[in-house]
């Protein structure tokens, strides 16, 4: 199961929504204890593809963020993207593109009014759904 604070979704869904009519995109960063996947911290990147359809994560962006995960002892978790006017699953290209199983891939939609995220695991073209299991948000 995948554990994500409340706060984390609305703010996909708002930095999805200013990205628009591009795909928006980034990385998810936390730790995994037992079975569960906790996310700790979302990472906004640019889609260096600038495109309605695809998303490419700007590498620069990419690498600091896993600079930042390092330093925060996170481990990264997997990316996100939306999809500004289909369902909230992978396409066939982000199915052949998803070149890691033990990473979650998240999408979100914003077919309709309500943003839809769901997660996913990847693997050999195989496609399962991953609970997402959404917290309240975490006092520090
Ligand atoms: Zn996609």
């Amino acid at each position: 199961m995948l554990i994500l604070q409340q706060n984390y979704f609305s703010q996909i869904a708002a930095y999805a929504r200013q990205q628009l009519p591009l795909e928006a995109c980034g990385l998810i960063a936390g730790i995994k204890e037992n079975e569960n996947i906790i996310v700790k911290k979302i990472y906004f990147l640019n889609n260096v593809d600038k495109s309605v359809r695809h998303f490419s994560l700007a590498p620069q962006e990419q690498f600091q963020a896993i600079k930042d995960m390092r330093q925060n002892n996170y481990i990264l978790l997997g990316n996100w993207h939306s999809h500004p006017s289909s369902a909230a699953v992978p396409s066939t290209e982000d199915i052949k593109l998803a070149y890691d199983p033990a990473l979650s891939y998240l999408i979100l939609s914003l077919q309709y009014s309500t943003p839809l995220l769901n997660s996913f695991k990847i693997k050999n073209g195989f496609i399962t759904k991953e609970i997402i299991h959404i917290i309240p948000e975490e006092k520090r």
